[in-house]
């Protein structure tokens, strides 16, 4: 028996596709699996024509350029989904930037206020921004957002830096989204993801050892896929989680519980 998908006809914005390897991209592709009509963004024109092809894989021809740091950009693109649809049932917002120098060394060091501003800027206040701009549609559908961290931001960790601070604005955002637009029926929530490999990630040095490390101690003994991230994202995105917003579901193999562990249980310690 066929059954209709679990976001049949349902209206996404995607915000954060940069390769094929993005989170976006594996959410893009599961929503396109259950039914939702996709529309993307992208930053600059030299992703434009990736972005384009990778649209059309999903049957998606909108593909809208957006610079989130930029406020006049929101807006075109606010208007760009407004000129097609009447309402936007779901916006995914995967995006995040820290100078390449503060994501190295000392925290202290490395950390000016030009690259916490533009860190907090690009990873946390884009989705408050997006969020602004798209909320009319978001109403119209009583739409539901999903946005991705990381558990810098409650942990302390290596060089991921003043990324930490960002997203801990982020996933405070997105409690405070959640409490304001809940009354309108919108749902805001957040994936916090484990270290998956894709062009972001790569600029994290030493992002080889994370991987290493959660596969040692978290307790399923591996990282998590795109996949997994997607797929907990598409639950968030659709009506099986109407009851559930402000949440910051983690899908990192259960990596965040452990208080300790030893990487190489001695044999027979069972
Ligand atoms: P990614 O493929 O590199 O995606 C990051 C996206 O952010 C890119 O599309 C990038 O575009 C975009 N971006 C940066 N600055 C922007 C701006 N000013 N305007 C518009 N877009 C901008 O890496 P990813 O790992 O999938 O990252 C997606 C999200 O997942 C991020 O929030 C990241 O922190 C989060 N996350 C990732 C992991 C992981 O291990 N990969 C784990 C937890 C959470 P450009 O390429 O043009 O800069």
């Amino acid at each position: 028996m066929n059954r209709p998908g679990l976001v049949q006809g349902k209206k996404a914005l995607v915000v954060g596709v940069a390769s094929e390897r993005s989170l976006a991209w594996a959410v893009a592709q599961a929503l396109a699996r259950e039914g939702a009509d996709l529309a993307f963004s992208y930053q600059g024109e030299r992703l434009g024509e990736r972005v384009r092809a990778l649209a059309s894989e999903v049957g998606s021809t909108v593909v809208e350029p957006c610079d989130v740091s930029r406020d006049e950009d929101i807006d075109a693109l606010a208007r760009a989904i407004a000129g097609r649809w009447d309402r936007l049932d779901i916006l995914v917002h995967a995006v995040a930037f820290a100078p390449r120098e503060a994501l190295a060394g000392g925290f202290t060091g490395n950390t000016d206020r030009e690259a916490f501003r533009l860190a907090h800027d690009v990873s946390a206040y884009s989705l408050v921004g997006l969020v602004r701009a798209l909320r009319p549609l978001l109403a119209a559908a009583a739409g539901s957002v999903v946005t991705l961290s990381y558990l810098g931001a409650e942990r302390a960790l290596p060089n991921y830096n003043v990324m930490g601070p960002a997203k801990a604005s982020l996933e405070a955002s997105v409690r405070f989204l959640a409490f304001d637009l809940g009354p309108e029926g919108i749902r805001v929530n957040a994936v916090s993801a484990g270290p998956v490999k894709t062009l972001a990630a790569a600029g994290i040095p030493g992002f080889r050892r994370m991987l290493d490390h959660v596969q040692r101690t978290a307790p399923l003994r591996r990282s998590i896929t795109a996949e997994e991230v997607a797929n907990a994202a598409l639950f968030l995105l659709s009506g099986l989680a109407s009851g559930v917003s402000g949440e910051t579901l983690y899908v990192d193999a259960g990596y965040h519980i452990v208080g300790m562990a030893f990487e190489d249980p001695p044999s027979g310690s069972g």
